[in-house]
């Protein structure tokens, strides 16, 4: 059986990830920022928390910690980001696995964005979780790492199965289309997605997942030619 995903809302525009396997009965939540709406949405579907993953340090992907493992017990697993997430059980980078059932999901070190900054990568499910390093039509800001960080990062991403699904850490698709729009004026891939994108947040809904095929297409991170074409992005897009 295939598992199944789910999101909370949090905060002003994070994502939630459940992962559900109906076959071992797991659950496992993606950087949880608050524990309520995690508890909530994993309750109404008859779901127990056996996991967190965190994929960086930021409170905003953490702060739900604590408190999900007080009333549910669950392992929680996170990259090592200098001792910085207190609540992990267990430190994981690249080359390392974790599990939800008989589903592998592969660490791969991601660093920009912050300094240990993780993804995990389940192949047989042909899904991401990419944390704030990669983001529909845009990554995430340089707090900790480098623009050649960065440009590392998306090279070791868009290597992954076109077909992968990425769940991304914020809703900021549309706001992140609008630079792309500007960035790469020419691609026409991106002008037919934000009509997409547009209608959906007309209707309030969810614009991700994305896939690395998307990405590919339409990223102007992904698709910076050099660190310095992506360092130049980053610098404009934190202007625009
Ligand atoms: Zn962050
Ligand atoms: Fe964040």
């Amino acid at each position: 059986m295939a598992l199944e995903v789910a999101w909370a809302p949090a905060l002003r525009d994070n994502y939630i990830w459940l992962l559900h396997d109906p076959e071992s009965e797991e659950t496992v939540v993606v950087d949880p920022s608050e524990a309520a709406p995690a508890l909530a949405a994993t309750e109404a579907r008859g779901w127990t928390i056996t996991q967190v993953w965190n994929t960086h340090w930021h409170p905003d992907h953490t702060g739900g910690n604590a408190a999900i493992k007080a009333a549910t017990g669950c392992a929680i697993t996170g990259p090592a980001e200098s001792g910085r997430i207190p609540t992990l059980d267990r430190v994981v980078g690249e080359g390392e696995a974790a599990a939800i059932g008989g589903y592998e999901a592969r660490v791969l070190d991601i660093p920009a964005h912050t300094s240990g900054h993780i993804a995990f990568h389940l192949p047989e499910a042909a899904m991401a979780f990419t944390g704030d390093t990669l983001f529909a039509m845009g990554c995430g800001r340089l707090f900790e790492g480098s623009a050649a960080d960065m440009f590392a990062a998306m090279r070791k991403l868009e290597a992954l199965p076109p077909e992968t699904r990425v769940y991304c850490g914020h809703e900021y698709t549309q706001a992140n289309g609008r630079y792309a729009l500007v960035a790469d004026p020419e691609n026409q891939a991106i002008v037919e997605r934000m009509r997409e994108v547009d209608a959906l947040r007309e209707r309030g809904e969810a614009t991700l997942p994305t896939t690395i095929a998307l990405e590919r297409a339409t990223n102007p991170f992904m698709r910076a030619a050099s660190v310095e074409e992506l360092a130049a992005r980053r610098a404009a897009k934190d202007a625009f």
